[in-house]
């Protein structure tokens, strides 16, 4: 009898065609330059991937026995930079508009001319074309654009496309019928309506207050609830596609966004990006208890759609001047900040949520509301006891010198967004000075003192696209390359780590670094091939690297057209 068995599984050994197969790839991405973010190799020639997980990492030669030609998908990665997928620790995520014309990046007007043309297309007569981050800096004339880029395209239609920092605008001859604005109508106080230097007609760009002269005498389109929901659909999908195309696999939405949604497009197979969503921090128990059923729901054992954690506010920002300070800004010295409530609360939150087990992350731009979480976050480990809790300090935008070694301390994560730093490094020394200055968005110091670093963006604050983020990390320069060696440059890291806290140190904040957040075999296999070698071009080329390729779980989920 036992004899029989062990012939009978010997046979099937023999004969079972999928048992060769078990050690092919399906999926082998070689010939580029593999950034690992794994501390034990960090660098690598080649990557094979079974199913949704890394089956091999190392040199041409040793991935190269897992490809089967008959069977294997070969990425020839062709000296290009591959990295762990990218992930953003903080981004406002949600569906974009369907009807929105995004103008961001684009170098060529006319571009704009076949966007608004298009758009037209499929809307009504009268019905409002809108849309923006047009930057004309960017274009390859450097001119401003003027309504005769869309005129032609839109004589029946307002059209109203804000430039990228939305201080201007450029409208059609439409608006500026229906605005009554002719080249007789004055500047109003604070704006420009520009024109044309020699005949004095408007040109459709209207700078700051003059675009409240704006008035589009749009016509409303009617939806039916079942239009706006395949609307809403649409807009979810789009920015998936956004953060796809972006090299962006995982994405950790600060408070909440739509479970439900979400459910429905993993349902339909369409979810193209991990997310963690959270709730608000309370100390309410029955408000508690209902994100207790969440985290249950959505564990942080699963890989797609989980509990994130509890977020709160404690100050403002510095472009308005409520970030909380310990001294008056410079430029506003009857100001220091608007905390949004008292300390005496927030240790209440933080300690409530934190006996519950919920990881806390909140919002804290200026120095005193970093003092004063890293406070509450200590007596939480005093009152409740020492845990593995990562708590966040979301932005941990300016600190004092005091509070650097205490993240590390607590085990208090720096959830930060580099590109804050080269937006608002330009005012921000005005405001609060060069010695406070020293220590603001200081990621080096940070990590050198022992903090655990995750890197965001903001979006839609700023752009989702994570290349900004790691060009913001090793210049601390402006978009435009300024001259010099960067803003505090003792403050700026290698790309290295850059993308370090783009991969491993977001997944850490997120309890994923067992399975996610690098290239080691077994791990989740989500990936980005970019366009070039990030790590030898000169630092001006940084920005104009793209995704070339997006592997989620396995899976391609972006090829960038050729
Ligand atoms: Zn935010």
């Amino acid at each position: 009898m036992k004899q029989g068995i062990i012939t009978v599984m010997a046979l099937i050994l023999i004969l079972a065609p999928g048992c060769r197969n078990t050690e092919k790839a399906d999926i082998v991405i070689s010939g580029g330059k593999v950034y690992t973010a794994d501390p034990l190799s960090l660098k690598a020639e080649a990557v094979a991937i079974r199913g949704n997980r890394i089956l091999a990492v190392g040199t041409e030669k040793e991935v190269s026995k897992y490809i089967d030609p008959e069977f294997t998908k070969v990425i020839d990665a062709a000296g290009r930079t591959v990295l762990p997928g990218f992930n953003d620790a903080h981004a406002h995520f949600g569906p974009l508009d369907p009807d929105y014309i995004e103008l961001r990046y684009v170098t060529d007007p006319a571009v704009i001319t076949a966007r608004v043309k298009e758009q037209v297309s499929h809307s009504q007569k009268g019905q409002l074309i809108y849309g923006g981050h047009w930057e004309h800096e960017m274009f390859t004339t450097r001119e401003w654009p003027s309504k005769e880029l869309i005129d032609p395209v839109s004589p029946e239609n307002p059209v109203v496309l804000r430039r990228t920092d939305g201080h201007s605008a450029l409208v059609n001859s439409y608006v500026l019928r229906e605005s009554g604005i002719t080249k007789n109508t004055p500047d109003p106080f604070g704006g420009e309506i520009m024109r044309d230097p020699a005949t004095g007609e408007p040109t459709g760009i209207l700078k700051e207050s003059a675009m409240s002269l704006i008035r589009t005498g749009e016509i409303k389109v009617e939806r039916t609830a079942g239009e706006e929901r395949e609307r809403e659909w649409r807009g979810y999908l789009m920015a998936l596609k956004m953060a796809a195309g972006y090299g962006i696999t995982s994405i950790q939405i600060p408070g909440s966004a739509d479970f439900d949604m979400y459910d429905s497009i993993m349902a339909h197979g369409k979810l193209t990006c991990r997310l963690d969503i959270g709730g608000e921090l309370t100390a309410d128990p029955v408000r508690l208890d209902r994100y207790e059923e969440l985290r249950q729901k959505y564990p942080s054992t699963g890989d797609w759609i989980r509990f994130g954690y509890l977020k709160d506010f404690m100050d403002g920002t510095l472009g308005s001047a409520t970030a909380m300070m310990f001294e008056p800004f410079n430029d506003e010295p009857d100001k220091s900040g608007l905390p949004q409530m008292s300390y005496e609360e927030l240790e209440a939150r933080v300690l409530a949520g934190d006996r519950r087990g919920f990881q806390i992350g909140i919002h804290a731009i200026g120095p005193k509301a970093n003092n004063w979480i890293l406070n509450a976050y200590e007596k939480a480990r005093e009152v409740n006891g020492v845990r593995d809790s990562r708590h966040r300090s979301e932005h941990a935008q300016i600190l004092i010198e005091e509070d650097i070694p205490r993240f590390g301390a607590l085990g208090v994560i720096a959830s930060m967004q580099p590109v804050h730093c080269i937006t608002d490094k330009r005012f921000a020394e005005k405001r609060i000075g060069t010695d406070r200055s020293r220590w603001a968005y200081a990621w080096k110091s940070l990590a050198d003192n022992g903090a655990r670093l995750a890197f965001g963006t903001d979006y839609s604050v700023e752009p989702l696209n994570p290349i900004e983020g790691l060009y913001a990390s090793v210049t601390r320069k402006d978009r435009k390359g300024e001259e010099g060696d960067g803003w505090f440059p003792m403050e700026k890291i290698t790309m290295e780590k850059a993308i370090e806290y783009y991969t491993l140190g977001a997944a850490y904040a997120q309890f994923m670094e067992n399975r996610k957040g690098m290239i080691r075999e077994g791990y989740l296999a989500d990936i980005t091939i970019l366009s070039g070698n990030i790590f030898d071009i000169p630092e001006e080329m940084i920005m104009s690297v793209k995704a070339d390729y997006t592997v989620l779980d396995g899976k391609i989920v972006f090829e960038r057209e050729k």
